[in-house]
This record gives structure tokens, C-alpha cells and sequence, in this order.
């Protein structure tokens, strides 16, 4: 890619195994879920059963946990050391940085708030959570595209205006579509298998070192 121009640039970040370096909701069903059912609606999910939004529905109605635990397990979750470092780079260039997110606002908001990072804007399913009891909704789900649970696309779309270039950094299954009308698409993980076997652009990382290292080249 040629020298650009920082101002057209527009950026969304995946949260989970993006910006965290593991997957939360997995690992939180790993631990708090009462029971193993969340292991059938991850496999019927995986082979397109069902969508996103189900899936995610019943695995997080499943899980089992206090305030008090919940919290000190998100202490213990970690971020890519880069994504501060993003953050300032794309900060102090005015390019908007968004996260488009399949995980939750108690969670995701709680995991950016202990990292010191707070005031962005984010893009997420929601939860309450009364006692041990886990209520979710969905209010970015868009039934016109599909059955994804954060429709990651619509957001996408919405906040591209014209002569922006959307950057699109993700590795999973629910960033396909959003990074399919990206302009220029980091991945890792499954998201990198899947653009490599279709032949699709993209920059393949393994971190978010590969993220800034690029755009330092680009921009600096
Ligand atoms: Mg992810």
C-alpha cells in the first residue's frame, strides 16, 4: 500500500482474541456455565445451524456467577499491549477507532475500564445480570442481514461516510461480513484461514504489533 492519507481512515476493532488475548466468552463458559449445553449451541453455530445471536442467547443464559467473581475474573483477563499503543497512534492522527463486539457491555466495558481505557465508542451486546442470573439482549442485531448477533456490517456501513477507508481488525466467524465491505482487513485466526482460502485481500497478523508496525510504515 502507497503512502495514504491519515484522515481517511476509519477503524473497528473486534474485541475478543483482537484486543483481549483470549477468548472471554468462551473461557467465561468454560468456567461459570452450570452445564455443558453451551458445547451443542457452539458446534450448531459453527456448522450454521443456528446463528449468532441463539447461540450466544442460550450460552450466556447458562452461565452461573456472582458480581463479586465475575469481577475479580476480569481483572485477570489481558489486552494486546498494542492496542494502548493503537490507540494513541490513531489518536493523535483524529482517526476514529471503534469496537464492533459480540461480547457484552458489563464484560467488555469492565475489561477496557481495569486497562485504564475508558470513552470509546463501542458497539456491543448487553447484559444484566441479577444475583447469579445472566439476562441478555441484542439490541444491534439486524434480522434484514442475518442472524448474527451484533450485526458488526450495519455499523460498518453506518459510520464509513464517503472517501473514508474502513479498516477492519478481527479473527472470528462474526467479523466476516464486516470485513468482506472493508477496505483493508487485519486478520488473524479464523478469519485469516477463511480470506486466505478465498483468495480475498488482507494483511495477516499474529498480533496487534503487526497492526501498528504497518501503519507506523504507512503513516509515519
Ligand atoms: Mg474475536
Amino acid at each position: 500500500m502507497k503512502k495514504a492519507k491519515q484522515e481517511n481512515f476509519i477503524v473497528f476493532f473486534d474485541f475478543d482474541n483482537t484486543i483481549t488475548t483470549i477468548d472471554v466468552i468462551d473461557d467465561m463458559l468454560e468456567r461459570f456455565s452450570g452445564d455443558d449445553k453451551w458445547k451443542d449451541l457452539e458446534e450448531k453455530w459453527r456448522r450454521e445451524e443456528i446463528g449468532s445471536r441463539e447461540c450466544l442467547k442460550g450460552q450466556v443464559e447458562s452461565i452461573k456467577v456472582g458480581r463479586e467473581r465475575l469481577d475479580s475474573y476480569l481483572s485477570t483477563v489481558k489486552i494486546d499491549p498494542y492496542f494502548k499503543k493503537l490507540l494513541g497512534f490513531f489518536g493523535s492522527r483524529k482517526i476514529p477507532v471503534l469496537i464492533v463486539s459480540d461480547n457484552f457491555d458489563y464484560m467488555l466495558n469492565g475489561i477496557l475500564e481495569r486497562n485504564g481505557i475508558t470513552g470509546m465508542e463501542v458497539y456491543c451486546n448487553k447484559v444484566d445480570i441479577a444475583g447469579e442470573r445472566f439476562s441478555p439482549s441484542f439490541p444491534y442485531s439486524n434480522s434484514d442481514c442475518g442472524d448474527c448477533a451484533n450485526c458488526k456490517k450495519t455499523h460498518l456501513l453506518k459510520k464509513r461516510k464517503d472517501g473514508m477507508k474502513a479498516v477492519y481488525i478481527g479473527d472470528g466467524k462474526s467479523d466476516v461480513c464486516a470485513s468482506k465491505v472493508s477496505d483493508l482487513v487485519f486478520a488473524k485466526g479464523y478469519l485469516k484461514d477463511l480470506f486466505k482460502e478465498e483468495g480475498l485481500p488482507h494483511v495477516a497478523i499474529d498480533g496487534l504489533k503487526d497492526v501498528y508496525d504497518y501503519f507506523e510504515r504507512i503513516l509515519a
